[in-house]
């Protein structure tokens, strides 16, 4: 594989690294609860994406967010997951990036947030974008850049 330059890396777009939204598990807005923590837990995710019937993002679900939901003065009211719905639990407030987006804006954006999802113009869910994308060509441009500057130093010797 070719050596990565730095402008290589600041060229990618968030478009060149995320997962394709095919590959995203996720949930509808009214799934109760119970279908969320079962695609959660079976995931191995603790937050994933929470869609309309056309793709729009509405919001973001974690298991957190619903065992909190349940959470009862002495137990887990497990009964409640069956009743309580998605939209009345899930997040609203997430940030967003778009696929033409440049690595650097979304090496900004994933250093408070392991993943965010990308959306068209119209606010369709694309696909979405990990901490781990942005870090694994970070670790790659890092690790060549010492490699090829310490193969000069020894030349130089
Ligand atoms: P990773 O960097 O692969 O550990 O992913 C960080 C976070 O992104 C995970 O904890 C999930 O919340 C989310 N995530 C990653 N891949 C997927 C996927 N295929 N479907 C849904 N959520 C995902």
């Amino acid at each position: 594989m070719a050596k990565l330059e730095l402008q290589e890396l600041t060229a990618m777009t968030v478009g060149d690294l995320m997962i394709e939204s095919e590959k995203v598990a996720h949930v509808q807005m009214n799934n109760p609860l119970e279908h969320a923590l079962l695609v959660l837990v079976k995931s191995g995710y603790s937050v994933i994406p929470v869609l309309d019937p056309t793709y729009r993002l509405k919001g973001m679900i974690s298991k957190t967010a619903i065992l909190n939901e349940v959470l009862g003065m002495e137990r887990f009211e497990m009964e409640k997951l069956s009743v309580i719905k998605v939209s009345e639990t899930m997040l609203t407030d997430v940030p967003v990036l778009k696929k033409d987006d440049l690595f650097l804006t979304a090496l900004k954006a994933v250093v408070n947030h392991a993943f965010l999802c990308v959306l068209d113009e119209e606010g369709y869910f694309e696909g979405i974008l990990t901490r781990r994308a942005i870090l694994k060509q970070m670790n790659r441009y890092l690790h060549e850049q010492i490699h090829f500057n310490s193969a000069i130093d020894k030349t130089n010797v």
